[in-house]
C-alpha cells in the first residue's frame, strides 16, 4: 500500500467531476487499498478518490472509533437512492480543507447503491454519522465542498486562508 498526497483547496483538480468506474479490477483494489492507508495516516473517516487526485467515482470510509478494530468500507460507483426529509447537522471538516469546520445541514438518512471491493452490486441504507459522511464523500464525485453550502462571504474567507497557508508552506530559503 501507497500512502498518496492529498490534495487541499484551492485545487482545480478537486473542482473535477468523476468518472465512473467501468470494472472493479486488481487496479481499483489497489487503489482503494492506497486510498484506506492514506485516509488513515491523515487521519480521517472517509476520502474520495479526486481527493488524491484520480477522478474515479470511488469512496472509502472508517468511522469506526476504536483504532484496533478497524472497519473500512468501500464504495464504488457509489448513487444516492433516497435521502430522508429531516436533517441532521454536524461539524464537518475535510482532509482537503485542512484546519477549517463549520456545521453543515444534510438527511439523516440516506439509501445508497454501489459496488463493494469485490465489485459485486450492493445497497445500504445508512444513519446519523455515516449517512453524513456518505453523502459529503458523494459530493467530492461531483467537485463539491462542505464550504460550498456556506455563504460566499464565509466560503472566500476560507479559501483566502487556506491560499495563504499554501504559499507559506511552498515558500523556502535554501
Ligand atoms: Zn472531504
Amino acid at each position: 500500500m501507497t500512502v498518496r498526497k492529498i490534495l487541499t483547496e484551492p485545487d482545480p483538480i478537486l473542482r473535477q467531476k468523476s468518472q465512473p468506474v467501468d470494472k472493479v479490477d486488481d487496479l481499483t483494489r489497489k487503489l482503494m487499498d492506497d486510498m484506506l492507508e492514506t485516509m488513515y495516516l491523515a487521519p480521517g473517516i472517509g476520502l474520495a478518490a479526486i481527493q488524491i487526485g484520480v477522478p474515479k467515482r470511488i469512496i472509502v470510509l472508517d468511522i469506526s472509533k476504536d483504532p484496533e478494530k478497524k472497519e473500512p468500507m468501500y464504495f464504488v460507483n457509489p448513487v444516492i437512492v433516497s435521502t430522508s426529509k429531516n436533517n441532521i447537522t454536524y461539524e464537518e471538516g475535510c482532509l482537503s480543507v485542512p484546519g477549517q469546520f463549520a456545521e453543515i445541514d444534510r438527511p439523516d438518512r440516506c439509501h445508497v447503491k454501489y459496488l463493494d471491493y469485490n465489485g459485486n452490486y450492493k445497497e445500504f441504507k445508512s444513519e446519523g454519522l455515516l449517512a453524513t459522511c456518505i453523502q459529503h464523500e458523494i459530493d467530492h464525485l461531483e467537485g463539491i465542498l462542505f464550504i460550498d453550502y456556506l455563504s460566499n462571504l464565509k466560503k472566500s474567507m476560507i479559501i483566502k486562508k487556506l491560499s495563504k497557508q499554501k504559499k507559506e508552506l511552498e515558500r523556502i530559503v535554501v
